[in-house]
């Protein structure tokens, strides 16, 4: 059987082959498969200076010092710990996030907010954004920590960060944001948009699973506290053997994205173009999410009168979603399409298209034609 095109980047990219071909030299007998925390011998000194040199790369993208970069196992984890890391040992702690976050902020504001936590969940606007005065109107005396995603997953709408930042930067509050879908797909520099924490994710950006990182601001400096306890690495915030392999493979998969980035935006831009262009003759088609602050690569659209079950059984030549990987073994309708405000009946209306690096024009031209005829078919036997 042949495959289908692959339209569900933002659930998880292919690793880039270079980035493959890097990793594998961090595995066996002949390559550098030292502990990088061996400081007696020359194995776990060329694994340090891997790890090290990957550091670099990964702060490069996102213009921070390498010594604010901690090795975490994904972006879920990061959340974690930038989250629970913050909040722990302050008294009576309020914190600040939307209900359109990813589940590892989510779930992690909702145990904590069963633990005592008190926290205000903003409703963003319609085009799937916060606004900084909305922020700003929720900040209590106590309020410790803001927590928001700069690119949603499900709509790829992009609040914006660098102004909330600056304002909490003013009023002293801590400001987390989780750039999962954001770094290697638009421009994140820590330092413009004032931001404290942030957390990344190896896998969106090409890169391997189970590999993520947390930038933790050294000026003015952050504490958080580790949530993992052990041998005392990443200067105290997360213990565990490093993995050399995949913190090379995230470094290098980071200094692909840098070197590219404005090309590949454009390249995206493009595909997307095209495959708008490709549905225009269909009625009842609606974006979802801020048509104009957005990465290109996500697309969420509404079909009217089609549920988003049967389209997707329709579309068996093509691998999309109906919403967040982690949601979409459920029938609930989303609730990020909840979130800004979609009815029960336009939520299962909507499907996620995203592409990615490895896309073609012949790919995204099939996927618009499968899409117009499956939407036409299901219409005309209502
Ligand atoms: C994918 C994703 C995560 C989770 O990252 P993992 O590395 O898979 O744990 C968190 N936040 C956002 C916005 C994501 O897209």
């Amino acid at each position: 059987m042949k495959k289908p095109v692959y339209l569900d980047y933002a659930a998880t990219t292919p690793v880039d082959p270079i980035v493959a071909e890097e990793m594998c030299k961090y595995l066996t007998p002949d390559g550098v498969y030292g502990n990088p925390a061996s400081r007696s011998h020359a194995y776990g000194w060329q694994a340090e200076a891997a790890v090290e040199g990957a550091r670099r790369q990964v702060a490069s993208l996102i213009h921070a010092d390498p010594r604010e970069i901690v090795w975490t196992s994904g972006a879920t984890e990061s959340d974690n710990l930038a989250i629970k890391g913050a909040v722990a040992g302050r008294d009576d702690p309020h914190i600040v996030t939307s209900v359109i976050e990813h589940k590892a902020v989510l779930d992690t504001c909702k145990w904590l907010e069963q633990n005592g936590v008190s926290v205000t969940w903003l409703k963003p606007g319609s085009d799937g954004r916060i606004a900084p005065a909305q922020v700003e109107s929720a900040l209590h005396d106590n309020t410790v920590l803001v927590s928001l995603m700069m690119v949603n997953n499900e709509l790829g709408c992009q609040t914006d960060i660098a102004a909330i930042g600056a304002m909490l930067r003013e009023r002293g509050v801590l400001f987390h944001v989780d750039a999962a879908q954001a770094a290697g797909k638009t421009e994140v520099d820590v330092s413009a948009m004032a931001v404290d924490l942030l957390s990344l994710s190896a896998h969106k950006v090409y890169g391997p699973k189970g590999i993520g990182a947390l930038y933790v601001r050294r000026s003015p400096d952050v504490r958080i506290e580790a949530q993992i306890h052990g041998g005392g690495h990443e200067r105290g915030m997360r213990s565990g053997t490093l993995p050399t392999h995949q913190i090379v493979g995230m470094g290098k998969a980071f200094e692909l994205a840098a070197g590219q980035l404005e090309q590949e935006q454009a390249m995206l831009e493009r595909l997307r173009s095209r495959f708008l262009q490709g549905l225009k003759n269909l009625d009842g088609v609606a974006l979802n999410g801020s048509e104009e602050h957005r990465v290109p690569g996500i697309v969420n659209l509404s079909f009217a009168g089609v549920d988003a079950e049967s389209l997707m059984l329709g579309l068996r030549n093509l691998a999309v979603s109906s919403g967040s990987a982690c949601a979409s073994a459920t029938v609930e309708p989303s609730f990020v399409l909840r979130g800004i405000g979609l009815g029960d009946e336009q939520a299962h209306r909507a499907l996620r298209f995203s592409f990615g690096r490895f896309s073609t024009v012949e790919e995204i031209d099939f996927a618009a034609t499968q899409i117009v005829d499956v939407v036409t078919r299901l219409r005309s036997v209502r």
